[in-house]
């Protein structure tokens, strides 16, 4: 005697649960024929040919794969540079107050919409303090990672000290190890790019650009070409960095000094 058991449900559940025959054909890169199936949940397979399967398979691989380079990243670089503009920064948080704005909320989104690995593209966005440049490189940034991409979102000054501070007797990571991190980012932000860095600084400062070449970066930076690019040295790091790149100007008035104004 089984309480539990309940003919009708059981019947239902397996009404619930068989696959339906959707089409019938000819493969076109293994050339058998199949029949397609459907379960209710919308998941489908097919039998007599296993490319699909094998297709998932490799997807899948890809993911976990993914999952498991940001997970070695993490372990290294998590994303401590986050701050109150970034924490709860998305596409739809994203106001913009002027067309100038909303242009530069369209070339973001279609950027991050776009991500793929095979047309490495950066971005630099330019202009003064709260225009939410960092808002919308870190909206990107959301969107990528929830494509399962690894990310790395960090400010400049604290980048290079992380770097100094492998040179701690008991930091938790070496030089190298955070180097190859940065490499195998899929894209990386550099939040507040400037140039007033040490001597030390810009050495790191170039060898991460060559870390980077050839890969999904986004620069945020208040300072305007001409300001980044004053030295030779300066100029040969931003064109190592910048290669392939979409440069966005934000226009408009400080939205973090609004209630200041307000108040006086
Ligand atoms: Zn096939």
């Amino acid at each position: 005697m089984n309480g539990l058991f309940n003919p009708k449900l059981a019947n239902k559940l397996e009404q619930k649960t068989q696959p339906k025959l959707i089409s019938e054909g000819k493969c076109d890169k293994c050339g058998r024929d199949y029949e397609e199936y459907q379960f209710k949940s919308g998941y489908s397979y097919r039998l007599g040919c296993d490319c699909k399967m094998i297709e998932q398979g490799k997807e899948m691989t890809k993911n976990f794969k993914q999952r498991q380079n940001q997970k070695e990243i993490n372990k290294i670089l998590s994303f401590s540079s986050e701050n109150e503009e970034t924490k709860n920064a998305s596409f739809e948080t994203y106001i913009p107050e002027n067309e100038n704005q909303a242009k530069a909320k369209v070339i973001c989104e279609r950027y991050a919409s776009s991500f793929n690995q095979d047309n490495k593209q950066s971005l630099l966005l330019q202009g003064s303090f709260g225009l939410g440049k960092s808002h919308l490189a870190m909206s990107v940034l959301k969107e990528v990672k929830d494509k399962n991409y690894s990310v790395l979102f960090i400010n400049l000054t604290e980048l290079i000290s992380k770097f100094r501070s492998t040179f701690d007797k008991d930091s938790q990571f070496t030089e190298s190890e955070l180097e190859k991190a940065i490499g195998q980012v899929d894209l990386m932000v550099f939040d507040d790019f400037g140039m007033n860095v040490t001597d030390y600084g810009m050495s790191k400062l170039f060898q991460i650009a060559e870390s980077r070449v050839g890969k999904h970066n986004i620069i945020t930076t208040n300072l305007s070409l001409k300001e980044l690019t004053k030295t030779k040295d300066q100029q040969r790091l931003f064109s190592r960095l910048m290669s392939n790149t979409t440069g966005i100007t934000l226009e408009g008035d400080d939205h973090r000094m609004k209630g200041f104004r307000n108040l006086t």
